[in-house]
């Protein structure tokens, strides 16, 4: 790999300042000033900037405030996807969505090329509880929830795995609430299509947590944040 690319990728800088550092002279691999941004290393070489080691990691892992309109997906011909929201440094070889949210869904999406996790997280039997803010077209109450509770069949049959639904703000007037709901399943448009089966519509959803994994109340729509391993190791 390029050196400049590779501390890109690492989060040194963008690839401009990434060659202002280079112009610099400050960055040298095992121990030899690094002349041009083209210069080649390897995974054993040893990389620094101003002295410092700049390990090579692996893998990443990025929460995302998904925002509406945007595809949980790769790459798109005519879409914007949750990748392109990504500055160009992080959008590694290997970047995908752990699981869908829907391209209306907003909120908590994490980004990895870490292919392990990504596949423990949303295997079926992992049950990683997730909780969704929503607004519903309907007065949802505690006949719905015990509905939830029971583990319903959507009408094509689907088996439900028991949900926990909050109700947070009832309008009887307007026929309108707000609750919030947790699934330990990503069935496709899983949340609309259980409020469908009990005759209400959802207008707005938001995924808050995924596990101990939670939206950072500070992170906007459409930002990101690089997490550690240690902040994912452990979701569930
Ligand atoms: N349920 C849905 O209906 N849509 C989502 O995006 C996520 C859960």
């Amino acid at each position: 790999m390029r050196i400049d690319k590779y501390l890109a990728n690492m989060n040194v800088g963008s690839r401009k300042e990434v060659h202002q550092l280079i112009k610099k002279g400050v960055v040298a691999v095992n121990g030899k000033t690094v002349k041009t941004p083209k210069e080649k290393i390897n995974e054993n070489d040893v990389v620094t900037v101003n002295g410092e080691e700049i390990a090579y990691q692996k893998y990443h892992y990025f929460l995302l405030n998904k925002p509406k309109g945007v595809l949980s997906a790769t790459e798109d011909r005519s879409q914007k996807t949750v990748i392109s929201l990504l500055d160009s440094q992080d959008q590694y070889q290997g970047i995908v969505p752990v699981g869908r949210l829907d391209k209306d869904t907003t909120g908590l999406l994490l980004l990895t090329n870490d292919g392990q996790l990504n596949h423990e997280l949303l295997a079926p039997n992992k049950h990683v509880a997730k909780v969704y803010r929503a607004q519903i077209a309907g007065v949802a109450d505690e006949e719905t929830a015990k509905t939830f509770a029971s583990g319903m069949t959507l009408g094509d049959g689907t088996k439900l795995k028991p949900a926990k639904l909050k109700i947070l703000k009832q309008d009887r007037e307007n026929a309108t609430s707000e609750i919030e709901i947790e699934i330990s399943e990503g069935k496709y448009h899983q949340i609309k299509r259980m409020f469908g089966a009990v005759g209400m519509k959802v207008t707005a959803l938001d995924r808050r947590s995924m596990g101990n994994l939670h939206l950072p109340a500070d992170l906007k729509r459409g930002k990101y944040v690089e997490l550690s391993l240690d902040e994912v190791k452990n979701i569930k």
